[in-house]
């Protein structure tokens, strides 16, 4: 129970910053690298302007690029055994394309990323509970793309796609009627669906908990979150001065946005309902549920801009 007493210190929301590495286009091109860590810190970093100027970010934790999937897995590992004790939890990657949150999501078979480990540690510490508690989890993949949910688990199948749509339950959380939840009970099973569905970007378990003693009953949702690129419509323009359309390419993450910021400032309304990413997600986020954000960034100079907006975004929820 360590997690849950340095997440009550803490806030049930963590911030996690990941650089990736300089890419091989970059190097060839020389780009310069404009992120700076500092060795004696590992939750702080600065960005280098091109005025030379250097602006710090904090965060509960920084990866720098030479950090292993070990060293992640580390931060978010503890998310698990306070998903089995009955609290939701949802752990999401933040950041424009191609700065790694894919990678750090999904990972490779050879290289495993968060998914699959907390899916690992989830069927681990449910056998290691077994004498005390019996657990059923089950999965549901989904998309919303421009206010669509899709089930990824359902078009698999090759069975017709059906309209689904968000419903308050009696006990005031969400619930989508008709998304279909399949049971596993291996991480390979759920590696089986993930391939099937390919292009997941939501994956909820669900963990459904008997207390063998008492025959109190737990049910929770952990929601692990590859969000779409950050990146704003058009590029800054050649002068640099203005963006050409500074609508974000998604509604669902200036959605998101508002509501963790609302979260973190503990303001009374909290805009959940502005769109269906962030109304499916409502029961997860926020209140005693535990949130872990990863935002991805990229060290190059080239990519300066986008990364000061990530860099910014996330520092809202501090
Ligand atoms: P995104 O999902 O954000 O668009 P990807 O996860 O697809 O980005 O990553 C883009 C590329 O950068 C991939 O080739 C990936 O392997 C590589 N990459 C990302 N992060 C790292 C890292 N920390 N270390 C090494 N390579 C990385
Ligand atoms: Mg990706």
């Amino acid at each position: 129970r360590l997690y849950n007493e340095v997440i009550e210190l803490k806030g049930n929301i963590r911030v996690f910053c990941r650089c990736r590495p300089l890419n091989q286009v970059e190097i060839t091109n020389g780009s310069n690298y404009v992120v700076e860590f500092d060795s004696s810190q590992d939750n702080e970093l600065q960005i280098i302007s091109s005025d030379s100027s250097k602006k710090q970010f904090k965060f509960d934790h920084v990866f720098e690029p030479e950090d292993n999937k070990e060293a992640v897995f580390a931060q978010t590992k503890p998310i698990v055994a306070s998903v089995l004790d009955g609290y939701n939890a949802c752990i999401f990657a933040y950041g424009q394309t191609g700065t790694g949150k894919t990678f750090t999501m999904e990972g490779s078979p050879e290289n495993r990323g968060v998914n699959y480990r907390t899916l690992d540690e989830l069927f681990r510490l449910s056998q290691e509970r077994s004498g005390i508690m019996r657990y059923g989890l089950f999965v549901s993949m989904m998309e919303v793309y421009n206010e669509k949910i899709r089930d990824l688990l359902i078009e698999s199948s090759n069975q017709p796609p059906k309209k689904l749509e968000i419903k308050q339950t009696a006990e005031g959380t969400q619930e989508v009627p008709g998304l279909v939840e399949t049971r596993v009970t291996g991480t390979e099973d759920v590696w089986d669906l993930l391939k099937s569905g390919s292009r997941a970007s939501l994956l909820r378990v669900t963990v459904k908990g008997e207390n063998l003693i008492n025959g109190q009953k737990t049910r929770s949702h952990l929601w692990m979150v590859d969000l779409a690129g950050s990146e704003r419509v058009g590029k800054i323009d050649v002068e640099g001065e203005r963006l050409k359309d500074s609508q974000f390419i998604n509604k669902s993450l200036s959605a998101l946005g508002d509501v963790i910021s609302a979260l973190a400032s503990k303001t009374g309304h909290i805009p959940y309902r502005n769109s269906k990413l962030t109304h499916i997600l409502q029961s997860s986020l926020g209140g005693d549920c535990k949130t872990l954000m990863f935002v991805q960034i990229s060290p190059s100079a080239t990519d300066l801009g986008e990364t000061l907006c990530s860099l910014n975004f996330a520092s809202r929820v501090r």
